[in-house]
């Protein structure tokens, strides 16, 4: 699992979603990496907001960059609901709340929709020369880990970044030669 990765694509989201869902004060982010039990358990946590801290926690061992993009972007729902007064601090930790408070139920309702389609629209509108932007970024934060490996030859998480990278390398060479006949016309 490649961290930085997943930092960068937050990072890269984050001013899309503040503007869209038009909230003011900056929400504090924090990275769960190591919960094994939690990301096999099929009920275990995704993400939750806390409003008292005005945070985003996320986890993200095991998971699909995407998902965990569509995580924070629920979450971040959330905290607009909290800076406009939607959501009060008493109310997010009763169990049930989703079924069992009207109110709660829409907010859960408009944080599903909104979290979703920002994550769609975003990644719809980002232009080809962003996404190479993303990636140039990744390929800079690897040539830093390079020097970095030297000291840690045995960092397991430090080759696995290398491998991924090469994966990545070797994924744009096959596209190069393998060209698709006609666009397929997928519905995600
Ligand atoms: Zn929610």
């Amino acid at each position: 699992m490649n961290i930085e990765r997943i930092k960068n694509l937050i990072r890269a989201f984050y001013p899309f979603a503040k503007t869209k869902l038009g909230f003011e004060e900056p929400v504090k982010i924090r990275y769960i990496t190591n919960d094994m039990a939690n990301s096999q358990d099929p009920f275990g946590k995704t993400a939750y907001y806390n409003p008292e801290q005005k945070s985003v926690t996320l986890f993200i061992l095991n998971r699909h960059p995407k998902d965990i993009l569509r995580s924070f972007a629920h979450e971040l729902t959330h905290h607009a609901q909290h800076c406009r007064g939607d959501i009060s601090q008493e109310v997010s930790t009763q169990e049930g709340y989703a079924q069992n408070d009207p109110h709660m139920r829409e907010m859960e309702k408009e944080a599903y929709m909104e979290g979703g389609m920002l994550v769609r629209d975003w990644t719809d509108t980002l232009e080809e020369r962003e996404r190479e932007m993303l990636l140039e970024n990744e390929d800079k934060q690897h040539k830093e880990v390079e020097k970095t490996k030297k000291t840690l030859r045995d960092n397991e998480e430090v080759n696995d970044m290398f491998e991924d990278r090469r994966n990545r390398l070797n994924k744009k060479l096959m596209d190069k030669f393998i060209k698709p006949t006609k666009k397929e016309g997928n519905i995600g």
